[in-house]
């Protein structure tokens, strides 16, 4: 099953990411790593740079949170964080509406 004839596709990011950082991609693609997924997906988003994904500033990003690869989440950021997205109860209230209307 494996593609030893692999090579990147001309044009693609994600593939030009795979022969840049392969230690990375290789933890996302055989060890299933989240992390690593997760920190490929903000470096594709900044082009590869990871000055870039250390400095980005959307918040609201699902991924913003995750994007240094590891589990640090720095207090500020936490608080920054939390001025811009909807509270538990927010999203509670939203649930039971979705669950109201069935
Ligand atoms: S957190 Fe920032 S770098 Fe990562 S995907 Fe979202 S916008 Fe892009």
């Amino acid at each position: 099953m494996s593609n030893g004839n692999w090579k990147p596709e001309k044009g693609s990011n994600i593939d030009y990411l795979r022969s840049t950082y392969p230690g990375m991609a290789k933890k996302c693609d055989y060890k299933r790593s989240r992390s690593a997924a997760i920190r490929l997906a903000c470096l594709e988003c900044c082009c590869g740079s990871r000055l870039m994904v250390e400095e980005c500033t959307v918040v609201k990003c699902p991924l913003w949170q995750f994007r240094r690869g590891n589990s640090k989440f720095p207090e500020d950021e936490r608080m920054t964080r939390s001025e811009v997205i909807p509270s538990e109860e927010w999203y509670d209230s939203k649930l039971d509406e979705r669950d109201t209307e069935k």
